[in-house]
């Protein structure tokens, strides 16, 4: 079952937030090499700016709540 929108997938991320999520990753590693971003300040980032998309917005913030 998604973790975000509880479709019933068999997986942790349905189809959509699972590339969402991919995206984030990558998008972070590129960060990271310019920055001292860490991946807790990066998901801050990525919640206030305007121009990230719904899915990836959700995920974002999920992962952000998320404690360990
Ligand atoms: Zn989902």
């Amino acid at each position: 079952m998604c973790v975000v929108c509880g479709t019933n997938d068999e997986t942790e991320y349905c189809k959509r937030h699972q590339s969402a999520y991919e995206n984030l990753v990558k998008t972070y590693d590129i960060w990271q090499r310019a920055t001292e971003l860490s991946w807790d300040e990066y998901l801050g980032k990525v919640i206030e700016n305007e121009f990230t998309g719904f899915w990836a917005m959700e995920v974002a913030q999920r992962l952000k709540t998320k404690k360990g």
